[in-house]
């Protein structure tokens, strides 16, 4: 069973247009000084995330992406035109996968990634001219643009994660509460996931998994649990489902707890509903007594059903919204006060760190394999160039490291071990 739609993906980022050799010309002299002018700069392949985007279905239909060449540079100077970045859009939850590493988790609106980088543009001859050399007859190509072959996957988010030990009833209840296949289709999942389901509320539409098989042990790995536990750190809220005819119900409250918790306090600190199930049969006062067991241990808020009959699951459903949106907004908040913290996450397998912050007399030294990358390919001249390198020094964390060492506005910033490249200074 799984709960990930993939495609795979090739990518191609313009070439950077080449630089020419041409000389001015004038009356009465044999040939003028050098003015041949650059080539562009080839176009990147960027890919967004987007709210209204539900699929990956549209990179079946076209699994080659190119941007656009660089144009050569012209006489006079002329800098060829840029080839135009081609920009594509991928559902909020998407995961850039190369060579079995993710590169880039995609999990809010409007987050973008530059999937292959356009090659710059060659220098013309204008760009050599020096005492010695007045006459330059040389001028560089165009870089190659990056080419890669990625997979997205989507892993998909849901709203509510079904928790609880087997045969609570959890699989019953998705049952009762979804209307199944249609809707899931609208998802767009390649595989069909059978315990996955979207249920209608007054109108809105609130995406439940049910999660099996948690168990005592699942947190060290056993089984099928990993996995879903990972999942479940996506939802919003846990329902935590419980059977009324339990004969220590506050003990299966408590079994379910602890594995969330050993496997991350993100997860047990997620807000839970729990459904007392099976209720159908029994009278008020047995259920109350069952209920005020749980009330007294946790301020979840405590609803018997019946998943079966179909009793208090409409009250049930509406609860979880509430909290659902609740949630969200919660959420929203954390992520602006804390802006892109650990948005991102960069994975890599070299043995040299990603980046690194070193702070010397001269200033913060930022260096490392990916860090490097980007710095080299930063005009630092160009402010967008610039801005980019800061976004993406934020999305690594840098910034927040920097902040953290103590970085104050106006202090030195280099880039790469060499010290090569600056920061303009009070860009931070
Ligand atoms: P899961 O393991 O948590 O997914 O539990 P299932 O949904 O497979 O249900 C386990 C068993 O409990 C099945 O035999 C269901 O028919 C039964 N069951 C589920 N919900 C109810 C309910 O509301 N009342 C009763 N009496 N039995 C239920
Ligand atoms: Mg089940």
């Amino acid at each position: 069973m799984s709960f990930v739609d993939s495609v795979e993906l090739e990518v191609q980022a313009g070439k950077g247009g080449d630089g020419i050799v041409s000389f001015r010309r004038e009356r009465f002299v044999d040939r003028g000084g050098p003015d041949g002018g650059d080539g562009g700069d080839g176009g990147d392949v960027i890919l967004t995330a987007k709210d209204n985007v539900n699929s990956l279905s549209a990179f079946r239909h076209q699994p080659l992406i190119q941007a656009k060449n660089g144009q050569p540079g012209g006489k006079a100077r002329r800098h060829g035109k840029n080839g135009q970045d081609i920009e594509i859009f991928a559902p909020v939850g998407t995961v850039v996968v190369k060579d079995h590493q993710d590169l880039a988790d995609l999990t809010e609106e409007g987050q973008s990634i530059v999937l292959a980088f356009g090659g710059k543009g060659g220098f013309g001859n204008a760009h050599f001219k020096s005492s010695r050399r007045q006459a330059p007859r040389v001028a560089e190509n165009g870089e190659a643009g990056e080419h890669h072959k990625l997979i997205l996957e989507l892993k998909m988010i849901a709203d509510v994660g079904i928790i609880g030990l087997p045969n609570a009833g959890k699989s019953t209840l998705l049952s009762v509460i979804s209307n199944a296949k249609p809707a899931i289709a609208e998802y767009a999942f390649t595989t069909l996931v059978p315990n996955l389901g979207v249920v209608d509320v007054d109108g809105q539409s609130l995406l439940v998994a049910d999660i099996p098989g948690i168990i005592e042990g699942a947190s060290a790995g056993k089984g099928l649990g990993h996995d879903f536990l990972k999942h479940i750190e996506r939802t919003q809220v846990l329902l935590h489902m419980i059977d009324v005819y339990s004969s220590d119900i506050l003990s299966d409250y408590q079994t379910i707890n602890n594995e969330l918790k050993t496997y991350s306090s993100k997860l047990s600190n997620k807000a839970q509903v729990i459904a007392l199930n099976k209720c159908e049969g029994l009278d008020k006062a047995t259920i109350n007594e069952q209920k005020s067991k749980l009330e007294a241990v946790t301020d979840a808020k405590v609803l018997a059903i019946s998943a079966q009959a179909g009793q208090g699951v409409k009250p049930l459903i509406r609860h979880l919204q509430q909290v659902v949106s609740q949630a969200a907004a919660a959420e929203e908040e954390v992520k602006t006060a804390d802006e892109a913290d650990e948005d991102t996450i960069y994975v890599g397998l070299d043995q040299e760190p990603e980046w690194q912050v070193d702070k010397t007399e001269e200033g913060f030294v930022v260096h490392g394999t990916k860090i490097d990358k980007f710095a080299k390919r930063t005009n630092f001249q160009n402010e967008f160039g610039v801005g980019r390198l800061i976004d993406i020094m934020k999305k690594l964390g840098i910034i927040h490291e920097l902040n953290r060492q103590g970085y104050q506005n106006n202090q030195q910033v280099f880039l790469t071990k060499s010290k090569k490249y600056r920061l303009p200074k009070g860009q931070i």
